[in-house]
C-alpha cells in the first residue's frame, strides 16, 4: 500500500466515512485515471473511529462541488513535492449541475434534453436540494 511519501505531487482525499471510498472512486471517475490511485479503508481515526483515504498520484482538478454535494466533511490535501501545501475544505455547494437529475415528467429539464440540470440548495441544515425550474425535490 502506497503512504502519504509516495505521492509527489497529488491529492490525498481525507476523513472519507468508512465504506465510502468506492462510492467517491466511481462519482469522481478514477478509474479512468492512468496515475496509481491507492484506496485506504477502515484506518484508524482519532475523530471518526474508522475512516477512508484515497490518494491520488496526479495532479488532478478534483470536482470540489461534487465532493461538498456527496460530503462536505471529507477534506482534500494537496501535496506538491512530497509536501502538504494545502488543505482545502468543502462545504455544500450552494448549486450542483449534472449529478441530480429531475424526477418530475413535466419539468422543462425533462422535456428538453439538452438543458443542464441544475439544483440548488434551498435548506442547508436538512440538506434540501430543489430543481432549479421547477422546485421539485431531489431525492
Ligand atoms: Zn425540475
Amino acid at each position: 500500500m502506497m503512504n502519504i511519501d509516495s505521492i509527489h505531487n497529488g491529492i490525498v482525499l481525507d476523513h472519507i466515512k468508512a465504506g465510502k471510498s468506492m462510492d467517491i472512486y466511481r462519482m469522481l471517475n478514477l478509474d479512468k485515471l492512468d496515475c496509481s490511485v491507492a484506496i485506504i479503508k477502515n484506518a484508524v481515526s482519532h475523530k471518526m473511529g474508522k475512516k477512508d483515504i484515497i490518494k491520488i498520484d496526479s495532479e488532478l482538478d478534483v470536482d470540489l462541488d461534487l465532493l461538498g454535494y456527496i460530503d462536505p466533511d471529507i477534506s482534500v490535501n494537496i501535496i506538491k513535492d512530497g509536501k502538504l501545501v494545502e488543505k482545502k475544505h468543502l462545504k455544500l455547494p450552494d448549486r450542483v449541475t449534472g449529478i441530480l437529475k429531475c424526477k418530475n415528467p413535466r419539468c422543462i429539464s425533462s422535456v428538453e434534453q439538452e438543458l443542464p440540470q441544475i439544483f440548488k440548495l434551498t435548506n442547508k441544515s436538512a440538506r434540501i436540494y430543489r430543481c432549479l425550474y421547477c422546485e421539485a425535490k431531489a431525492e
